[in-house]
Order: C-alpha cells, then structure tokens, then sequence
C-alpha cells in the first residue's frame, strides 16, 4: 500500500501498488481533486533536534490518517487513451516502381528530343527550300518545283515529329494510368482487411 497526497487539499490518498500512474479523483467531498497517484520522492532526512518540532511533524503527518483509513481511498479514473498511431504513409509510385519510373522519365526526354529534332529538320528543309527559290540559277520552275518539295517534306517531317511525340507521350500516361489503377487497387484492398 502506498499512500499520497493530494495536491489540492493535502489529505492522504492510499492505494496499490498498481494504481502508480494513473489518474486518480480525491476522495473528499469538498475537493474532488484530479491528479496522477505517484508517491512522493523520498525526503532528505532531516534531524530534528526541537522535541517540539518532532510532536508537530508527527502529528501533521497523521492528521487525516483517520479519516482515510480505507483502503478505497480514491476513484480510480480511465487512463487518458493512448495516443492513435500514425497512419503508415501509402508508398508512392516513384518508391514501388524506381525502374519503371526512370524508364519513363527517359522516355519523357526522348520524345521532347524526337519533338525538336524533327521540328529544326523541318525547318532547315523549308529554309533551304526558300534558299534555292532565292539564290539559285537555276530555272524558275525548277526552283518552285524544289521549294514545294522541301515545304512539302519540311511539313511532312513536322508532322511525323508530332505524331512520334504524341504516341510516346501517350504511351507514358497510359503506364501512369495503369500504376494509378494499381495503387487503387491497393488502397482498397487495404480498406476492405
Ligand atoms: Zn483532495
């Protein structure tokens, strides 16, 4: 049996041993103090020469003895609920997939790259077109007929570029589509355990 006391009212509170850090109401009707039963550190011995002092502390020491000479001293009160852990973090697809994601990142580049390649040929062929319909001596229908080809294939080129782009980018958000699909999969499967 250890005994306490209350911080508020000072009077003695017995309880177990079990009872050490929990959270406990004061007994008497005039205080209903809430507070965590701990025992007290042990106090430095201090001697005491007065005889007086001596019967004083004495006394002080058993004053509410009486009262609370039950062993049910106290309320025992719910221990404050422990704290919620935390929610392991859904793992990203850059975690889960680390190759795949690079691959798509390189394909990503690749496609910009195709893109601009075929976009400065389509222009240099059209610029070159437009170079020979100038600068040329060649007869003039000669050169029309090769600043319609090189517009034609410059053009041509442009397109094609586009199209590569397009489907390689495409492809990349389908994988992307696919991994979301995946990952909800997960989740839900993860809600309905
Ligand atoms: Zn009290």
């Amino acid at each position: 049996m250890i005994t306490v006391r209350c911080p508020s009212c000072q009077a003695e509170v017995r309880g177990p041993e079990s009872i050490v850090g929990k959270r406990v109401r004061c007994k008497r009707d005039d205080c209903r103090n809430v507070f965590v039963f701990e025992p007290p550190p042990p106090p430095p011995p201090a001697p005491v020469d007065d005889p007086w002092e001596r019967e004083a502390s004495a006394l002080a020491s058993s004053s509410y003895e009486d009262e609370f000479d039950d062993d049910e001293s106290f309320d025992e009160l719910p221990s404050p609920l422990p704290k919620r852990k935390k929610k392991k973090t859904a793992e990203t697809s850059e975690q889960r997939y680390p190759l795949l994601n690079k691959y798509l990142e390189w394909c990503r580049s690749f496609a910009q790259i195709v893109l601009v390649l075929y976009l400065i040929g389509a222009a240099i062929t059209v610029l070159g077109g437009i170079a020979v319909l100038l600068f040329s001596d060649a007869p003039s229908d000669t050169r029309l007929a090769s600043v319609a080809f090189a517009i034609c294939v410059g053009t041509g080129a442009a397109i094609v570029g586009y199209i590569v782009y397009v489907v390689l980018m495409a492809s990349i958000q389908f994988v992307h589509v696919i991994i979301d699909i995946e990952k909800n999969t997960r989740r839900l499967a993860g809600k309905a355990e």
